[in-house]
This record gives structure tokens, sequence and C-alpha cells, in this order.
């Protein structure tokens, strides 16, 4: 199941980024992308929205015509992803600001900040993911919501344990180990474009 859940990840992210290639996200339009009428977003915010979508179709496909995965359980590979980057956000945004409180305090005015020429927050890009998936008619809306909900309490025991080893580390090495490079208006962790 760890596998499986790890593959459904790193095909989201390929997904993804196929996704901008598809859309033209980065370049002109292309052709084909005229031709079949596809409206592309206009802006970062909407661009890395849409590429979530397509991205997790993609993923989704594969995994479907490889392993026979059902769509709800596809998805658990752009929850992963997005657990990942959380637990980056978190711990980073502790050890630049050496502690949990200030840490946690940061995190959440970055996230209060709507930006379209930058990548949506985490969270809101995680909650756009999962409305899309539920309304698609792809997926029984219950497992769905129950497959998540669980995932998501998963999460809250990764996240206190990330907080706690990241104020352990602070205690050790002061914030000098901080990344140089800032999560959330990047692409991913320590990854732009
Ligand atoms: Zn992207």
């Amino acid at each position: 199941m760890a596998r499986f859940l790890w593959d459904a990840a790193d095909l989201f992210v390929l997904g993804h980024e196929c996704a901008h290639f598809e859309m033209s996200h980065r370049g002109p339009p292309r052709p084909a992308l005229t031709r079949l009428g596809a409206a592309r977003a206009a802006n970062c915010y909407g661009q890395e929205l849409q590429a979530d979508e397509l991205g997790l179709s993609i993923s989704s496909w594969s995994l479907h015509s490889s392993r026979e995965a059902d769509t709800a359980v596809s998805s658990l590979g752009a929850w992963m992803f997005f657990a990942a980057w959380e637990a980056y956000e978190l711990s980073t945004a502790i050890l630049a600001a050496g502690s949990r409180a200030r840490g946690e305090r940061d995190l959440a005015q970055r996230r209060a900040v709507k930006d379209l020429d930058a990548y949506p927050p985490l969270r809101e890009r995680k909650a756009q993911l999962f409305r899309t998936v539920k309304a698609s008619g792809a997926v029984d809306p219950a497992v769905l919501t129950r497959l998540w909900w669980c995932f998501d309490i998963a999460l809250q025991y990764l996240l206190t344990y990330t907080a706690a080893h990241a104020e352990v580390m602070v205690g050790k090495v002061g914030t000098a180990a901080v990344p140089s490079l800032p999560p959330t208006p990047t692409h991913g962790p320590g990854v732009r474009a």
C-alpha cells in the first residue's frame, strides 16, 4: 500500500508538470490547444489549480490502466504530495522563526495572502482539488470524503511530530540551518518552475 501511495504521488507530480505543458502554461499557446478550444488559465494562481486538476486526471488514468485503481484511491497520490509539502512548509517555518508558535504564525500570515501572480497556498490547492474530484462524478463522494478524512487524521500526527522535531533542531543548531529557498512562492520544496 505504501509503495502504491508513493507511486501515485510521483505520478501526480509528473501529471501536474505534463498538464502545464499540455495547457501551454509556459510560453505561447500551442496550435493543438487553440484547436481543441481549451481555456488556459490567465494567471499563475489559476494555472497551478488547472495543472493540479489535469495532473490528477492523468495520474488516475495511468493508475487505472496499469493497476485498476479507482479514482478515489488514486487521488491519495495528490494527498501524499500535499502532505509531504505541508510537513516541509511547517518545519522550515519553525526553523526560520525559532519556535513553533512563531513559525505557525508566520505560516498563517503567508497563507492568508492571495496573489494571482504567485502559487496558491498549499491548503487552497488541496481543498480545491478535493472539491473538483468530489464533484467530478468519477468517485463516490462518501468514499472519497472518508478516505481523505482518515488520512487527514494521520497527517495531524505527522505534523505534530514534524513540529516537535523542528523545535529540537532549532535547539541544537539555531536558525542558521534554514534553507534559503522559501517554500510557499515556489513550485514545491526547493524547486522553482
Ligand atoms: Zn505547477
